[in-house]
């Protein structure tokens, strides 16, 4: 297995940034709510709800770190985006 398990060790707000970043709404600034697209390059851009994060589920998520950890990335929130867990999968390095 080279992959990480859906679920991330990860704060709150870290997961509530990536949330952001990737164009969804949050709650004081703390809790994603509602629902944002996809941003994966490869002209995915489907839908994600805020309360799938973890599932193994269409329309779930987790935290992509747009530099990966292995090329130098942070965890700092402006490095962290929401997307598809397979997405994020296929993507690789997260
Ligand atoms: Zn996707």
């Amino acid at each position: 297995m080279n992959k990480m398990s859906a679920r991330q060790n990860l704060s709150k707000g870290q997961k509530a940034a990536a949330w952001f970043n990737s164009g969804g709404n949050v709650k004081n600034m703390n809790e994603p709510i509602g629902e944002a697209a996809c941003p994966w390059w490869n002209c995915c851009y489907g839908l994600m709800e805020a309360n799938r994060y973890g599932d193994a589920h269409p329309s779930d998520w987790v935290v992509d770190h747009k530099i990966p950890l292995a090329k130098g990335g942070t965890n700092n929130q402006c490095n962290l985006q929401a997307m598809h867990n397979a997405c994020n999968n296929e993507k690789g390095d997260s």
